[in-house]
């Protein structure tokens, strides 16, 4: 079925065999920090989600790094840029809105602006080449600081218009509430620049997890929440969701693969739906998960909620009506979908 994927790192989507590919034709080497070299597949899964990798939204800079180190020239960022639009494409995806944090990508000189560009040039590139839609949604990770952060959100308004669809904030949420960064994402406040947040996915506790949910939607006006792992056990809270219009990028397979849940019903998608919040299902970071794609998360969901045609109907709907498009794009995509489950119906 063609599909939107709301929610997807870029550096964790590009399958590992391509970033090899990409490392090799730019004679360069995926290493960990400390400088091991991650040579085959099993040297660099054993690395990424190792061991203790449950943990790894605390640690995901030094998890990353040999994705990161790989991405830090025009020409690396262009290609991982490309192939991530050609993944989208093999896994029936129509539009996507791929993220990423530049500031990860400046260690060798790069400005946070040559790594947006370089990242919008190889997506344009994946696009012409798929015909599948891609836009970009400029991240920051918390632990980087609210500086690097007031610069990415400069950065990303500088694009608006130009690829750049929204701002996001990731990483390491314990320890780090959205009231931190609310000064960087203020800077979008009288711009098009749509905004969503990582809440709820890793913030240490229940009751943290929903404070930071209910403060990304107050204080950071998120349109869109990411994970919101908790969210369906709390009617006050489904409530503001509901009043704000705030859609859900829910990513099952990978808060199962990171212990944020331990059965995929934990997450209530449901309940979610018979309230009417407009929740999606996304890879999140479908190279690095185990039966990670977008497909297998639908596949999975469809399973243990026993859904049919009719919820994923609901769910494809939702993703195509919560994108950072415009209503014309959003308007083709549902178009694509209806010719697609009509031919199914026959
Ligand atoms: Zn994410």
């Amino acid at each position: 079925m063609p599909k939107a994927d709301l929610h997807s790192h870029i550096d964790g989507s590009v399958p590992f065999r391509e970033l090899s590919r990409i490392a090799r034709e730019n004679h360069r080497e995926m290493k960990t920090r400390g400088g091991n070299v991650l040579g085959n597949a099993n040297a660099f899964f054993g690395f990424v989600r190792g061991e203790g990798y449950h943990t790894l939204l605390s640690e995901i800079v030094d998890r990353f790094y040999p994705i990161l180190g790989l991405m830090q020239t025009e020409e690396t960022i262009r290609e991982v840029g490309r192939t991530y639009v050609k993944g989208l494409k093999e896994d029936g995806i129509v539009y996507a809105e791929g993220r990423f944090a530049p500031h990860y990508h400046t260690a060798e000189g790069m400005t946070q602006a040559d790594v947006i560009e370089s990242m919008l040039e190889g997506l344009k590139a994946g696009c012409e080449e798929t015909g599948v839609q891609a836009n970009l949604i400029v991240a920051f990770g918390r632990e980087a600081g609210i500086g690097l952060a007031e610069e990415a959100v400069s950065q990303a308004l500088r694009y608006e218009g130009r690829g750049v669809v929204g701002i996001d904030i990731g990483g390491k949420e314990e320890g780090n509430p959205p009231e931190k960064f609310q000064s960087a994402f203020k800077l979008t406040f009288e711009s098009k620049l749509r905004r969503t947040a990582h809440a709820g996915e890793g913030a240490g506790s229940v009751d943290q997890s929903l404070r930071n949910i209910r403060n990304s939607i107050i204080l950071l006006r998120a349109d869109r929440i990411g994970h919101a792992v908790n969210l369906a056990n709390d009617r006050a809270l489904i409530s503001l969701v509901l009043e704000r219009g705030v859609a859900l990028e829910m990513n099952p397979v990978s808060n199962l693969t990171l212990h944020h849940i331990h059965s995929l019903r934990e997450l209530g998608l449901d309940r979610l739906i018979s309230s009417g919040v407009a929740v999606s299902v996304n890879s999140d970071d479908p190279a690095i998960w185990p039966n990670g794609s977008l497909s297998e998360n639908f596949v999975a969901v469809c399973s243990v909620y026993n859904f049919g045609l009719e919820e994923v109907d609901t769910l494809i709907s939702n993703s195509f009506s919560a994108a950072f498009a415009s209503n014309e794009e959003k308007e083709t995509l549902r178009e694509e979908y209806r010719r697609a489950r009509s031919r199914l119906k026959s």
